[in-house]
This record gives structure tokens, sequence and C-alpha cells, in this order.
């Protein structure tokens, strides 16, 4: 008897396509997989799509145009499970600086004519249709694309361990940044990244976005009260890939 394979697809919004890199960085682990799943639709390394329903749609990008917008909730009308992948998808990204400052100025510093551009505030995706799955991270984090991946082909929903960037960070025994004086954002946010950033003596900015049950005002309050961070120090970090707005009601606006 043959098992129908699951079938996936891997699409782009507005984005830099980076995460899109790190999935086919995995080389021959994703040739490997897929003797298990069959892909769908995955832009970058096919120009048509084979498939028009889809078990798993994993969602690249911000959703920024009202195409963009159009494209996702017709991915989500087809796809049993919706996965986001990388911070653009699920916290806005890069492209949600914008949302900080004053749009329209921005828009017409970088475009002459700038009647037929679409200038929204920018969203996640889950304010668009509903998620099922979170994988954080800019870029992902290939291994852990790859156990996702796994985990729902043996249908299994997987859980990302809520464990801070400050574990893996101390599991591999770098010198604490925060304690030296730098505005290091890893005890509230999300580890399974393996520390990077820290471990180059780079703070970590938050790419993966907080960890779940984070009080951001306690965490605010001990950046300033026990480091002498300010908070428009913490919140033009926490701007970067779009965490500042998940977590305050009313952002401030910062020129
Ligand atoms: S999350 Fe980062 S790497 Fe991934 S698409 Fe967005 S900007 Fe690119
Ligand atoms: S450098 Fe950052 S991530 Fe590492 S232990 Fe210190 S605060 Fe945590
Ligand atoms: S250390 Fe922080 S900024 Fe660097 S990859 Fe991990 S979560 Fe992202």
């Amino acid at each position: 008897m043959t098992v129908k394979k699951p079938t996936i697809a891997i699409v782009s919004l507005t984005c830099c396509e980076g995460c899109q890199v790190a999935i086919l960085d995995l080389g021959e682990r994703l040739l490997e997989l897929t003797e298990k799943i069959k892909i769908g639709d995955f832009a970058m390394i096919e120009d048509e799509p084979e498939t028009k329903n889809f078990d798993v749609v994993f969602v690249e990008g911000t959703p920024i145009t009202s195409k963009n917008i159009a494209r996702l909730k017709d991915l989500r009308n087809r796809s049993k499970f919706l996965v986001t992948i990388g911070a653009c998808a699920y916290l806005g990204g890069i492209a949600e600086l914008k949302n900080y400052q004053d749009k329209n100025e921005r828009l017409r510093y970088v475009y002459k004519n700038v009647e037929s551009i679409e200038n929204p505030d920018i969203k996640p995706v889950k304010a668009y249709v509903k998620v099922d799955l979170e994988i954080p991270g800019c870029p992902i984090n290939k291994e852990e694309f790859l156990w996702v991946v796994k985990e729902l082909v043996a249908g299994v929903i997987p859980k990302i361990p809520q464990r801070p960037v400050c574990y893996e960070c101390q599991l591999r025994q770098n010198k604490c940044l925060l304690q030296a004086g730098l505005p290091c954002l890893g005890p509230m946010i999300l580890g399974g990244c393996g520390a990077p950033c820290p471990s180059s003596n780079y703070p970590c900015d938050g790419c993966r976005g907080p960890l779940r049950g984070t009080n951001i005002n306690n965490f605010n309050r001990s950046m300033q009260e026990l480091y002498g961070f300010s908070q428009h120090e913490i919140d033009l970090i926490m701007q970067r890939f779009g965490m500042l707005d998940d977590n305050y009601p009313q952002p401030p606006a910062i020129k």
C-alpha cells in the first residue's frame, strides 16, 4: 500500500527571502526530506506550483500590499495548517520600522512618485489569518525548521521550548554582555537560535521575539534601574524586528 505523502508549500510575501535561503542551506537533508513529503510550491526552486492545496503552508515575509494580503488569505483557504517562518511574518520584521516613524515622509524620501505606492501600517501575518504555529528568527534556524517539519509529518504539533537566549548563551560559557554594560535582550527573548549574537560579542536584539509570559514592563524597569539604559534605548532595539508594538498598547512615536 502506498501512503500518501503530505504536501507542503513554502511561500514568500514581502521580505528578503533569507528564511528560504536558510531552508535551502539544509542541502542534502532537504532532498532527503522529500522522501517523506511532497513539495507542492517553493518558488525559490521551481517556477510553477505543482499543487493547489496543501497540508502545511510555510509563510515567510510580511503582508504589506493588498496583493500580499489577498494571497495570504487564499493560501490559508487552501491549506490545512499554516506556519509562519521568520520575524517578518511573526512580528512584522524590519518593515515594521516605519510604524514608528512618519511613514509618509519616509515614503517620499525613498520614492519620487508616491501616488501608486501603498503605504499601510505594518502588521504580522496573524493580524490577517489564523496561524497554527510560528517559527521565529531572522533568519529562522534551519535545524528548527527541519525538526518542525519532521514533527508535523509524524502527526505531532511541536512546541518550541520556552527558554531564554541566556540559557544557550551560558551553556556556551560566554561572558555576559549585559553585565559588561551592553544592551542585551537575551533574558526576555525566546532561545533556540544557539545564541550566535552574544557568542560573537554582539548583544541579542530579539529577532526571535519575547518568551511566552515575559513581563516586558518588568524587564524594561530592570534594564533601566539595574543597568542604566533609557526607555528610548530599549525601544530602539525592540523596534528592529517589530516587537515593540506587540508589547505596548500604544507604541511611542520615536523621531
Ligand atoms: S525574517 Fe529576516 S531573513 Fe527571514 S525573510 Fe524576514 S528579513 Fe529575511
Ligand atoms: S550576554 Fe545576553 S544572552 Fe548572554 S547571558 Fe548575558 S544577557 Fe544573556
Ligand atoms: S541571539 Fe538574539 S538576535 Fe541573535 S539570533 Fe538569537 S534571538 Fe536573534
